[in-house]
């Protein structure tokens, strides 16, 4: 659109769509080929009729006005030159229909609505996920109170049974309420209660109460915090340590065979939130929790947060997706990521 000097930038066009066509086949090659063709052909065409146009005009006025200076013939050329972007347009527009049946307007229509109904699939998904580990969650507990209560009728003497059929009826119905609480603080996470909390102490005293699990595991804890006194930040501290817990806890699960924790806890003036205009400087906090377990296979990382997602045997899933909702409860953003020299790292920011 910004003529003439525009074209100068069709060389980086050229060289982006080549990329994309070749690494991301955005579209058949002989296609793009086909129409480069035409397009050029057609191209070729219009110039030397524009120059034929150019030329001949040129003549007619400098005779009619009688004039010599370059500087009009060129200011004629440069004029003519614009009376032909229509005529360009119409080509380019000939061409796309010719080949891909549509105009670039209504390829991109199509390419926004294709998004769309990509987004909904990835949503589906979510929610199919979301169905099958509920079902599989509740099924398991009902199946053993079933089996239970199909036997009471002809046990009803039994105190033995009786004794076991109320402890197992308790701990499943225990099982499905707790359940259901994590899948109301997913999909409605309780607002955050703030209160000042001295972050490096939540996090000693998180540290402190699964030390039993460490030291059984061999599990090596080091503490790497920015060196500032009293770093209080409003949080609530009930939620971020349930957060904690969560995820120390699934770092602890893969180093079952030993292995080093760093926790870190740096200052930043990154911003959670990119709609955050105006930024003080260390207004992020960033909280890294890095195991030198085996990673997450890259397949796993986008998944990791989808609830009931799990490669556990026993696990249910909820643990990083329920840590998520709190930390964006918080203004937050929680990230998961490998460590280059192996094992995963996954961090917390909170706005400070
Ligand atoms: P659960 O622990 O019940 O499986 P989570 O939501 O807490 O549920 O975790 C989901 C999955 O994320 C885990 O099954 C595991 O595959 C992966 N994961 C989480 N943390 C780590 C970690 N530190 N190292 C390797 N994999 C992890």
């Amino acid at each position: 659109e910004v003529y003439p000097f525009g074209y100068a930038l069709i060389t980086i066009f050229l060289s982006i769509i080549t990329y994309a066509i070749i690494v991301h086949k955005l579209l058949d090659i002989n296609i793009a080929i086909k129409q480069s063709i035409a397009y050029s052909i057609l191209l070729a065409v219009i110039l030397i009729f524009y120059l034929i146009t150019v030329l001949l005009l040129e003549r007619l006025i400098r005779e009619h006005f009688g004039y010599t200076s370059i500087a009009v013939s060129i200011f004629t050329a440069f004029f003519i030159g614009l009376l032909f972007i229509p005529l360009r347009n119409r080509i380019q527009y000939i061409v796309d229909k010719l080949f891909f049946h549509r105009s670039s307007a209504e390829i991109a229509e199509e390419n926004r609505r294709l998004m769309q109904e990509a987004e909904k699939m990835d949503q589906l998904k979510s929610v199919a996920t979301l169905a099958s580990g509920v079902a599989h969650e509740i099924k398991n507990p009902l199946t053993a109170i079933n089996t239970f209560a199909e036997q009471l009728p002809k046990r009803l003497n039994d105190k033995e049974f009786l004794k076991k059929f109320s402890r197992i009826v308790g701990s499943e119905v225990t099982r499905i309420n707790d359940l259901v609480h994590n899948l109301l603080d997913y999909a409605k996470p309780s607002p955050p209660k703030r209160t000042p909390t001295d972050i490096t102490r939540l996090i000693d005293e998180t540290l402190e109460l699964l030390s039993n699990a460490f030291v059984k595991y061999n599990i090596e804890i080091k503490r790497d915090y920015e060196p500032i006194k009293n770093l209080t930040v409003n949080i609530d501290a009930k939620q971020i340590r349930q957060a904690l817990i969560n995820i120390l806890y699934n770092a602890l699960e893969a180093m079952t065979g030993g292995g080093k924790l760093t926790v870190s806890v740096r200052l930043s003036a990154v911003s959670s939130q990119p709609s955050e205009k105006s930024l003080k400087a260390d207004s992020c906090l960033l909280i890294a929790v890095r195991d030198t377990g085996p990673g997450i296979p890259n397949k796993d990382l986008q998944n990791l947060f989808i609830p009931f997602f799990t490669t556990k045997d026993g696990g249910t899933g909820l643990g990083l997706s329920v840590t998520r909702g709190i930390i964006e409860q918080h203004g937050g953003s929680l990230t998961a990521r490998n460590h280059p020299e192996g094992g995963a790292v996954l961090q917390m920011t909170l706005p400070k």
